[in-house]
């Protein structure tokens, strides 16, 4: 069953919802636990969805965050590009 929350959104602190879903394979990214987290605020584009197993990104999107720091498809969340949406989040 999909469970929808409201989360703030890390990037620009507005509401945004979190999405937990069931997939086995989305957007060519295999999921070995097939739970699948998709956070997406509506106010300012930030979108994140990640694999709740392995942090694999499946996709990521934080308007504001220098491109170059954005993880790639199919890596693990990398720290540079949390650290970077948490240091906007409360600056
Ligand atoms: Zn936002």
């Amino acid at each position: 069953m999909d469970i929808t929350q409201l989360v703030r959104c890390p990037n620009c602190g507005n509401y945004a919802q979190r999405r937990y879903f069931y997939r086995e394979e989305i957007m060519g990214v295999v999921c070995p636990n097939r739970e699948i987290i998709q956070t997406e605020c509506s106010s300012c584009d930030y979108l994140m969805v990640v694999c709740s197993r392995n942090a694999q990104v499946i996709e990521a999107y934080a308007p504001g965050i220098p491109t170059t720091i954005h993880p790639k498809i199919g890596q693990k969340l990398t720290p540079q590009f949390e650290k970077a949406v948490l240091a906007k989040a409360i600056g």
